[in-house]
């Protein structure tokens, strides 16, 4: 196969399982590593979560955090010359989203009106019951810089809030646990769009790219690749999507995306014409 090839995935309920694991992946995750693929992490975790993850899963590729609000690639990646970006902890940081305290002021006003509350407004203890986190990692979910988590203490009025929302110039998205709060025009789609564009430059033609997710909030990063992969959800049952192409799996996280990248490793393989199984 020549050219390149960029794996973008959702981590949680996709990559992960529920309990965070991601043993059923190792023959998949080896596979992509005996072949120098790039395993880009597009997540709505925080950058501090993302980086602790990369290390458990060896990874030294860029990243997407806080459900495309920023991406991060790491200085030196390949080789490649950058100059977007801060440089922060070892990467160029591409801000896309909006100043974390600005949707803090708006979950404090609008927000708490219709019943939400946001990780700023819970501590440690209670995001670690909400997340299923240990008390250590729900401290790095809890740093965030441009997407805020929350919920409804009452009935669900997320209709309403993302209206107020977008009268701000914000935009609300669904995950896995939680809404999220982000900026207008922000999400894993625009992130993946950004960081193809800053580095595909640089990497041997023709490029092509895989997304995997499970969730709403993963739709964006779907429309955004070549190949996309649809898991179904933890809880059972897939988000509805239509994009053509969509490859739907099975079975859900780390087993599901073990199979998927497999079978579309090999389909790539065995000819460059259509890689459907
Ligand atoms: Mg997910």
């Amino acid at each position: 196969m020549g050219g390149s090839l960029l794996v973008f995935t959702d981590l949680d309920g996709t990559l992960l399982d529920a309990d965070y694991g991601f043993a059923d992946a190792a023959p998949a995750l080896a596979e992509i590593r005996r072949r120098g693929i790039p395993l880009i992490p597009c997540s709505s975790k925080t950058r501090d979560e993302v980086e602790r993850l990369r290390r458990r899963l060896g990874l030294a590729d860029p990243f997407i955090v806080e459900n495309g609000a920023a991406c991060c690639i790491p200085e030196g990646w390949r080789g490649i010359p950058l100059a977007e970006g801060r440089r922060e902890g070892g990467c160029r940081v591409i801000r896309c989203g909006v100043a974390y305290e600005r949707l803090r002021r708006f979950l404090a006003g609008p927000g708490r009106a219709l019943g939400a509350r946001g990780f700023g407004d819970a501590g440690v203890a209670e995001i670690a019951r909400r997340t299923g986190l240990p008390a250590e990692e729900a401290a790095l979910a809890r740093r965030r810089e441009a997407s805020e988590p929350f919920w409804f203490e009452g009935p669900e009025r997320a209709a309403e809030l993302a209206a107020a929302a977008a009268r701000r110039g914000l935009a609300v998205t669904r995950g896995g646990r939680f809404f999220h709060l982000i900026g207008a025009g922000v999400d894993k789609g625009a992130a993946v769009r950004r960081l193809v564009a800053l580095i595909a430059p640089h990497l041997p033609a023709p490029l092509r790219t895989i997304g995997l997710g499970d969730g709403e909030n993963d739709l964006p990063l779907l429309a955004a690749v070549d190949r996309p992969v649809l898991l179904p959800r933890p809880e059972g049952g897939f988000v509805p999507c239509d994009l053509t192409g969509l490859l739907r799996e099975r079975q859900g996280g780390a087993r599901g995306w073990n199979a998927a990248v497999l079978r579309l490793l090999a389909a790539l393989d065995a000819g460059p014409a259509d890689p459907r199984p």
